[in-house]
């Protein structure tokens, strides 16, 4: 890990983008706008995006990357004072930053997923952002379909993945066939090496649950917990520090059944390439709820895939068993 310059530059731009995003958020307190899908956004989305955009560019030049940000968001009157409060933001990391730099660097993340492409969520849970709660900033490199490393910064947990609201936040990173490690995101000197939980009894099992309810179907989380008899009060958190505090043992699964509010409940690839292979490398398992392993080569969604399920591997079939049970 520590001679893989992508691991290494996946670090560092999680980092960055991390602290970047929580002294926005200390500044000027974080405030959504909309886009047009309904869902909300900040400066932050766009000045991470930005920011990781130019890493990049200065970096690793002929990389791909797919990123949540769109720069059609600039358009218009409302849309180039949103773009001149992101530049302000980015001139903290690059002094010389205009708004034509900063615009090409948002869109340095339409590029399309192809055979070997890196995929970003800057702001990944910007509900629990604008609530002061988690989040994370989230990169992966993909290629031929599987996730190669994948980095989150998370500023509301510690680097053994326990929550903590004023800390130094922390940084998770994967490389696949070599582990998962967490650091503190202030100082990244010394690597914690990650590892599930060992509870194989779903009656004891804790659930790591979104916070937001639209994000998924809970009755059917609900049907699954009294199905299973489990007695553990569930934790609630939003974004793939979720799949951080997962990996660290800190929780034994997750679930997210297709919402009934997003078409067909589709899932975007940031949404889950990190984290994902962070929970694996920590010894745990990832798949759908139908046991499929998840399949990043349908572009930016998950399209032949159904839901999440990840566990510490022990709990894995059984909770296959039982979700199998309660779907229609
Ligand atoms: P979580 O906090 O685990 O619910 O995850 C937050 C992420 O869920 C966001 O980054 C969104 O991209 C994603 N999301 C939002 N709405 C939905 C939905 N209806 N179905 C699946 N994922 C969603
Ligand atoms: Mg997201």
């Amino acid at each position: 890990m520590k001679n893989n310059p992508q691991a290494q530059f996946a670090i560092e731009a999680v980092c960055k983008g991390a602290q970047l995003a929580q002294q926005i958020q200390d500044e000027i307190g974080a405030s959504s706008i909309t886009k047009s899908d309904r869902s909300p956004v900040t400066m932050a989305d766009f000045a991470v995006q930005a920011f990781i955009g130019a890493q990049f560019e200065k970096y690793f030049p002929n990389e791909l990357l797919v990123g949540e940000e769109e720069i059609s968001f600039f358009e218009g009157s409302h849309g180039e004072i949103v773009l001149k409060k992101v530049v302000d933001f980015v001139r903290r990391y690059f002094p010389k930053a205009d708004s034509e730099a900063v615009r090409s660097w948002v869109h340095r993340g339409a590029s399309e997923p192809a055979e070997r492409f890196w995929t970003l969520d800057p702001i990944d849970g910007t509900k629990g952002y604008l609530r002061g709660e988690q989040y994370a900033v989230a990169l992966a490199l993909v290629e031929k379909g599987e996730v190669q490393i994948g980095a989150l910064g998370c500023p509301h947990l510690t680097p053994e993945g326990r929550p903590q609201k004023r800390g130094s936040g922390a940084v998770f990173v994967a490389v696949r066939g070599e582990g998962a490690w967490g650091t503190s995101l202030q100082k990244m000197k010394q690597l914690h090496r990650l590892s599930v939980s060992d509870c194989a009894d779903p009656k004891r099992a804790c659930l790591l649950r979104s916070v937001e309810k639209s994000h998924t179907d809970v009755e059917r989380i609900d049907r699954l917990l009294e199905a299973l008899g489990t007695s553990v009060e569930p934790i609630f958190m939003d974004s793939q520090a979720k799949y951080a505090v997962l990996a660290a043992g800190g929780g034994d699964f997750l679930i997210r059944f297709p919402s009934l509010s997003r078409a067909a409940g589709q899932m975007q690839i940031w949404d889950h390439a990190a984290g994902g292979l962070i929970i694996e490398e920590a010894g745990g398992r990832i798949t759908d709820i139908d046991g499929k392993p998840l399949d990043f080569t349908t572009g930016r969604l998950l399209l032949r895939n159904r839901g999440i399920l990840a566990t510490n591997r022990h709990l894995h079939d059984v909770l296959l068993e039982a979700i199998q049970k309660i779907l229609p």
